[in-house]
Order: structure tokens, then C-alpha cells, then sequence
């Protein structure tokens, strides 16, 4: 009933009790609670701190600079009094030994080109090499190949322009990885491929990976033990077949301008990022180039760490918060950036502690090892624990990159969209004043349909646990691309000059990092909603639709998406109907577990024993990688293979009808995981 306040006594009666009231709130005021505590303890300085710590030396993994690395994380942990280990796993790594990297004019001058970034490294730094590379010599005409796309191909065909034998050149971008890159080239048989990044710093070359996959090349799908030989195919063929490199945007552009003969596309002169207009030819030649690289391969230890905060309800459910700590320098940004807010959550946990909150579920915070060379030191340790993961893991945040400029992007899957959203109102922005990150980032991105996005891609610690494990999953960054992404420059330096020098970016992502891990830990209705994933997949059918055409019928995925779309409804009913039930204190407690293991497992419904097809170890038939980087669509990885086959000119119809079953019959899965019950009715 509505009060007017018309009546006196009513008023009279009004006062006393909100006086009551007061008195009673001043007598017993409440505790804050553990999300506004948490809020309140941070401090950019701290962060500061860490991360000038983490940076002093490089400490790429398997070199002597990785262990010290690994001992401040485990030691900062002990020393705020959580329980912490380090987990060591063996894996072959990839190291350079040797390279050299000659230009032949055609005046008739020649010149080394140097292979290492200007100036800005100690010693302990490892030259510019791509892990896994073969080693190898190579001395042919220079040539350029853009971005090592088939398309790219198509068009230096088109021109006349004969690849093999030569020493190629090509950029990084369009989605292609180093290793699609580099094995397109080796199959028109280049003899080795430079390659350059734009946009960075000039004289900084980018290092990387380019082995194919994830995880230690020896053991795939499993956790060390038995180990696979070097020359077995299935190690073999996750390396490229030619030798690579990756060179500054100098040294490129200084070969790109002495190439003729033929004339570069329109397109790709136009798309220099440097607006540069004096490159005309792509060659071959006549500039001659002279190529050796040596490097090895050794089995090396890997050290993850962790802490651990055991829940006091359902201590073996757990929410786990990972960065890997690993870096190719510095590394500042990448990852270290990240590192620091990790070592930040575990001191502002520790104070929540210490006040007298114990989380509901475990708190598992991971430090990576060797994330670089292929995400090896999660995906180990995934594969070593899968089954109590499986049965037991409620979500996995990911930051990696946390810093790289202003901006927030954040990815993840749909069920965990509206908790998101729920945090990002609750953190204030880093860069503007008296706004929450909600604001900024809901402005960025009006008009974008989708404005969080999904975990399609294979580039940080989450893949193992999404796209192998079935693990609800979040990833988040601040800034888009940095310019000395993977070079010597990614130092504190650079941080403190140009991407966060207030460290106020660091505490927001540390604010949405630790409220998204207090929610998931505590929430006693893990708080997932399905909904929103059942419009997701809505969405994907349709886009399919237009992109496979009529003679392949859709209506199995339709029947599918139709029965997670009830299956979600229910649950949100039963969401509903408990949280009431549970304020009239009637017996919940087992209802809310196994409503909570349905929420839990649901994502595993999306993986498939037998993996997508040519990757059999990425289980996830949502969300994962295309075949080719040139697929059009970033969900349902094995269609998308069918459909870029199919652009192709192959005979694909039949792939991408079994594929559609396939991903219809997965949705069917996740809808009984969802729904709990068996098939049978009885
Ligand atoms: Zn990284």
C-alpha cells in the first residue's frame, strides 16, 4: 500500500520509525561488503611498484631469468599468507643461436641488415628469432607477398610474378598467424620469409611463435610423460617447412623501395600504414637477399604458479583467474601489465581475508609459464588436470595484455555477458572523470551489435580452458595494438611514458578482474545466464542462412537452438523461483548445487570427443579458430572451414551439412546439461 502522508498520524508514526530506523543502522552498521572493500583498497603506486619489479630484467621462458621471475610471484603470494606452489612441467622450446640476414643492390652495394631492435636491449635480451623456425640458409631474389594471403597469391599470379626460389617479404595483419603465413609461403616453395610488422616502433622487430597449436609440440593432448619424437608428423607438421624471420619496418621498407619489374596492386601501395607511396615493386628482385638462421630446440622447464583461497561452502568448486608471466623482453605490457594486477587481487584478497571473508568457492589466481611459445604452461596443466576441471571449474578469467592503451575490450562467453555488464557499472573509468567504464565503453561502442566479443580467437591462456576444457571463459584489455608489441621497447619505461602513466587503467582492470571473481566465488546462484547465449546462437544461425544458401537446410540447428532457448528459460525460472524460495528459508541447499553444477556444465555440452576437423585437440564446436584465417565467420569453426573450402571452389556441401549436424547436436547437449535430466521420461 502507497503512503500519502496526508494523514497525521500516519506521519507521526512515519518519523518514529525511520528515527528507529536510523538508531538502528548507527547501532549496527553494516560491514561493507567484501565489493566495496575490495574497490576501496586500491592504489595505482602499488601497481606501479609491481610492475617496475616484474620489468627490471627479461625473463623469457626456459632461459635463467625465467626462474627469479617465478619465485617474486610465489613469493609475493606466501608472503600475504596465501597458500602458494610452483608447478614445473618439461617442454621443448626453441631458442636462437645464430642469424645473419644480407641485402645485395642493384648498384652493386650490398649491406647487413641489422637483426636486432635499435638500441634498446641489454644483453639478457634474445635477439628478434621466430620459435620453432627451422634452421636453415637461403640466398634468392627478394619478393613481396603482402600480407601471405592466398587472395595475395591470386594477385602476384595474375601478374606474372614467380615466388619460388625467392627470399619473401611479408607483412603482419589480416588475422593471419606467423605460422599460416610462413606455411603458405613454403607451399608455392619460398625459401624463406622475413617478416615485418607496421605501425610499431620502427626500428622494433616483433618475435613470436610459429609453431601451429597449442601446447608442448611432444605431448600433445596430454601432460608430459610420454613424449612423441622430433621427427614423428605430428610434431613435424606443426613447424613450418622454410626458415622465417622477423625484421624491423625499416629494414623491410628499406628492400620493399629497391624492388621493380612489376608493379605492386593499387590496393596494397594505398594500405601502407605509413602512408608511404614510393613502393612500386614487389619483384622478384633484383634486390638479392642472403638469409641464414640457426636455432635449436631444448627441452626446458617451465615453472606455473599459484595461490590458492579455499572456499568455505564448496571448496572444490573453483573460479580461476590466470596471466601468463612469461615475456619476449620485458614485458610490460605483454604480460606483465596483467602480472600486475594479479599480484595486486592476491594483496587486496588477502586484506578481505584478513577482515573476515572467506569466498563460498575456491580462488584459483594462475601465473602462466611459457604462453609465448603456445600458451605450453596452461595448456599443460589443463590437460594434466582436465577431468577435475571438467567437473569442478565454474570459470576462467584471462588478462593478458592488460594494459596497451585506453580503451576497454572485453571478449567472453555469452552466458557470462550480463555479469559483465553488472561489473563494468560498478568500476570507475580510468580516463575520464566521475564515469563508470559501462559509459566509455557502451559509447565506444554504440551502434556495434555485439559489444562484447567471443573467444574465437587462439591467442592467450583461455584457449585451453574454453576451447579444450569447455570452461566458461573471460578475457580483457585495455587498448587495442601497441607499437612495441613483442620488441625490446616493451619496458616500465614505455608504460609510464604512453600507456598508462597514472596506472589508473591498472586499477581499473584489477577493479572488474577481482568484482567478476568475488561475484563467481560468492554469488550463491552461480550468476550465468543463458539467455543470452541462446540469442548468440540465434544470431549465428541467421548469419549462417545467408551465407550457405538454400540447398542446405538449416532446420537441424534451428530444432537445436530452439530446445537451449526453452532449456534457458527454464533455467532462469528456476533461478527465479530459488532465490524466492531460498528468502522463505526453505530447504534450498541441494537444489541450489545441482542448479548450479547444470549452470556449471552447460558450456561442456559445446565440445565433441572428436575435435574439429585437422585440429582434433580443439574440442569446442562454438568457439574456435577457422581452418584459414581468410574464413568469414568467427564462430563454429568447423562450418566456417566448409564455407571458406567452398569459396574455394571445393566440393564442400557434404562437409558443411555433417558439420552443422555436428555443432546442432552439440547445442542439444548443452540444452540437456542445462536441463539436468535424462532423455527417458519416467
Ligand atoms: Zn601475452
Amino acid at each position: 500500500m502507497a503512503f500519502s502522508g496526508k494523514h497525521p498520524t500516519c506521519t507521526l508514526l512515519l518519523l518514529l520509525s525511520l528515527s528507529l530506523l536510523s538508531l538502528h543502522t548507527l547501532l549496527h552498521r553494516p560491514l561493507p561488503s567484501p565489493a566495496s572493500a575490495f574497490l576501496s583498497s586500491a592504489s595505482n603506486s602499488t601497481l606501479s611498484a609491481y610492475l617496475r619489479r616484474l620489468t627490471l630484467r627479461p625473463h623469457l621462458a626456459g632461459t635463467p631469468l625465467s626462474l627469479p621471475s617465478a619465485l617474486l610471484v610465489h613469493s609475493h603470494f606466501l608472503s600475504l599468507g596465501l597458500p602458494s606452489q610452483i608447478t614445473n612441467f618439461s617442454a621443448l622450446l626453441s631458442f636462437p643461436s645464430l642469424s645473419s640476414l644480407s641485402a645485395h643492390f642493384p648498384n652493386s652495394s650490398s649491406a647487413a641488415l641489422l637483426l636486432h631492435d635499435g638500441g634498446a636491449a641489454d644483453a639478457a635480451v634474445v635477439p628478434p628469432y621466430h620459435a620453432y623456425s627451422p634452421s636453415g640458409s637461403a640466398y634468392g631474389a627478394a619478393v613481396f607477398l603482402n600480407y601471405g594471403r592466398e587472395r595475395d597469391y591470386a594477385a602476384l599470379a595474375a601478374r606474372g610474378v614467380e615466388v619460388a626460389g625467392c627470399v619473401a617479404l611479408v607483412r603482419r595483419g589480416m588475422g593471419m598467424s606467423r605460422h599460416e603465413a610462413v606455411a603458405n609461403a613454403a607451399a608455392r616453395g619460398v625459401a624463406a620469409v622475413l617478416m615485418f610488422t607496421e605501425g610499431g616502433v620502427r626500428e622494433g622487430v616483433e618475435r613470436g611463435t610459429v609453431m601451429r597449436g597449442v601446447g608442448d609440440p611432444l605431448s600433445p593432448g596430454w601432460a608430459g610423460g610420454e613424449r612423441l619424437g622430433v621427427d614423428d608428423p605430428r610434431v613435424a607438421g606443426r613447424f613450418p617447412a622454410i626458415p622465417s624471420m622477423p625484421v624491423s619496418e625499416s629494414a623491410a621498407e628499406g628492400i620493399l623501395a629497391t624492388l621493380d619489374r612489376e608493379r605492386m596492386p593499387s590496393e596494397w601501395r594505398e594500405s601502407f600504414q605509413s602512408g608511404e607511396r614510393r613502393f612500386w615493386g614487389v619483384g622478384p628482385g633484383p634486390t638479392m637477399l642472403n638469409f641464414t638462421y640457426k636455432g635449436e630446440q631444448v627441452m626446458s622447464t617451465i615453472h606455473n604458479v599459484f595461490a590458492v583461497i579455499k572456499g568455505s561452502e564448496e571448496a572444490d568448486r573453483y573460479v580461476l583467474l590466470g596471466n601468463h608471466r612469461d615475456a619476449w623482453t620485458y614485458g610490460a605490457v605483454d604480460p606483465n601489465s596483467g602480472t600486475a594486477a594479479l599480484l595486486d587481487i592476491a594483496r587486496r584478497f588477502a586484506l578481505l581475508l584478513r577482515s573476515g571473508w572467506r569466498p563460498r568457492r575456491t580462488i584459483v589466481l594462475c601465473s602462466w609459464d611459457a604462453e609465448e611459445f603456445g600458451m605450453i604452461g596452461s595448456t599443460e596443466w589443463v590437460e594434466q588436470n582436465l577431468l577435475n576441471l571438467g567437473s569442478k571449474a565454474v570459470a576462467y578469467f584471462n588478462v593478458d595484455c592488460a594494459v596497451q592503451g585506453p580503451g576497454l575490450f572485453v571478449s567472453a562467453t555469452p552466458q557470462l555477458d550480463d555479469l559483465l555488464v553488472e561489473v563494468l557499472k560498478q568500476v570507475k573509468d580510468p580516463d575520464s572523470e566521475n564515469a563508470y567504464v559501462y559509459e566509455q565503453w557502451a559509447a565506444a561502442n554504440r551502434g556495434v551489435k555485439q559489444k562484447i566479443q567471443r573467444l574465437s580467437r587462439v591467442d592467450s591462456d583461455f584457449a585451453p580452458f574454453l576451447q579444450h576444457a569447455g570452461i566458461a571463459s573471460v578475457d580483457l584489455y585495455f587498448g587495442l595494438d601497441f607499437p612495441v608489441y613483442h620488441t625490446a621497447f616493451d619496458s616500465y619505461d614505455w608504460m609510464v611514458n604512453f600507456g598508462d602513466p597514472l596506472f589508473h587503467r591498472h586499477v581499473t582492470v584489477t577493479g572488474i578482474w577481482g568484482l567478476v571473481a568475488l561475484r563467481l566465488a560468492d554469488d550463491p546462484i552461480l550468476p550465468f545466464n543463458y539467455l543470452s547465449y541462446a540469442a548468440e546462437l540465434q544470431e549465428y544461425k541467421n548469419a549462417l542462412n545467408a551465407l550457405v544458401g538454400e540447398s542446405i537446410s538449416l532446420d537441424p540447428l534451428a530444432a537445436a537452438i530452439e530446445d537451449f532457448t526453452t532449456a534457458a528459460y527454464e533455467a532462469d525460472g528456476e533461478i527465479k523461483k530459488l532465490k524466492v524460495d531460498e528468502n522463505t528459508n526453505r530447504l534450498t541447499l541441494l537444489r541450489r548445487r545441482s542448479l548450479n553444477d547444470r549452470l556449471m556444465l552447460t558450456e561442456r555440452g559445446f565440445l565433441d570427443p572428436e575435435g574439429l576437423p585437422g585440429r582434433e585437440w580443439f574440442k569446442h564446436l562454438i568457439y574456435g579458430a577457422g581452418g584459414d584465417s581468410e574464413s568469414k565467420i568467427e564462430f563454429f569453426p568447423g562450418v566456417s572451414d566448409g564455407i571458406s573450402g567452398k569459396r574455394k571452389g571445393g566440393d564442400e556441401e557434404a562437409k558443411i551439412r555433417h558439420e552443422i549436424w555436428r555443432v546442432s547436436r552439440a547445442i542439444q547437449r548443452a540444452a540437456s546439461a542445462l536441463r539436468g535430466g535424462l532423455t527417458s521420461k519416467w
